[in-house]
């Protein structure tokens, strides 16, 4: 009678087993066939050549574009940024522009930014004429997104590019005034020099009075 039990006991379990094994071979297969699927929907998306973003572009394809033919009909002499729209629901546009436009390579936005939506617009420091363009010609300062549009991460790049173009010297910028009190930096200890150092820094100030 023991026996029987644990007989039938052990047949159970390896029944129970046996169905487990089956159950969770058919759920792997399950499994990869919507990997598969997956995989084929994601090549399906990436074949799209129009917004594909893969390719790199070197600078000096982009230097030779800025003054080529095609540059001139597409933009003229207006700044890249000059005939763009944002598109926007409301009577508002949002503060803050777009995150990114290109995702994992590829446009993932029906109205990408002015830099994103032309392939050969390379940010970089020796793209001098393409980084001028986006830069006050009152004050020097790079132009906010509000008025230039691009994505916050292709403004990010040309923050970086221009701060680069300034360090080598590709770009000028102003350095910040300093006013110095001139006497400060004379001795004062030593009583015969006082008196030419009382002349130095009475014709620096008179120097000084026009200018400030
Ligand atoms: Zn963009």
């Amino acid at each position: 009678m023991l026996t029987g039990l644990l007989r039938a006991g052990v047949g159970g379990r390896q029944l129970i087993q046996g169905w487990q094994r089956g159950v969770s071979l058919s759920a792997a297969r399950r499994c990869e066939a919507t990997d598969g699927e997956e995989e084929e929907g994601r090549a399906k998306k990436e074949i799209d050549p129009a917004k594909d973003r893969t390719r790199v572009i070197p600078v000096e394809m982009s230097l030779k574009y800025l003054q080529s033919e095609a540059y001139q009909t597409a933009y003229g002499e207006d700044p890249v940024w000059k005939k763009y729209r944002r598109n926007f629901k409301g009577a508002f546009p949002p503060k803050k522009t777009r995150k990114m436009c290109i995702r994992a390579g590829v446009i993932s936005t029906g109205n990408p930014c002015p830099i994103c939506r032309d392939e050969y617009l390379v940010l970089d420091p020796i793209n001098t004429n393409l980084l001028k363009q986006f830069i006050s010609p009152h004050n020097n300062s790079i132009l906010p997104t509000s008025i230039t549009n691009l994505c916050r991460k292709k403004h990010r790049e040309l923050e970086v590019s221009v701060h680069k173009a300034r360090d080598i010297g590709l770009l000028t910028y102003d350095v910040p005034f300093r006013r110095y009190h001139y006497p400060d930096y004379y001795p004062k200890d030593t009583p015969t020099s006082t008196t030419t150092t009382t002349t130095t820094s009475s014709s620096s100030s008179s120097t000084l009075t026009p200018g400030s």
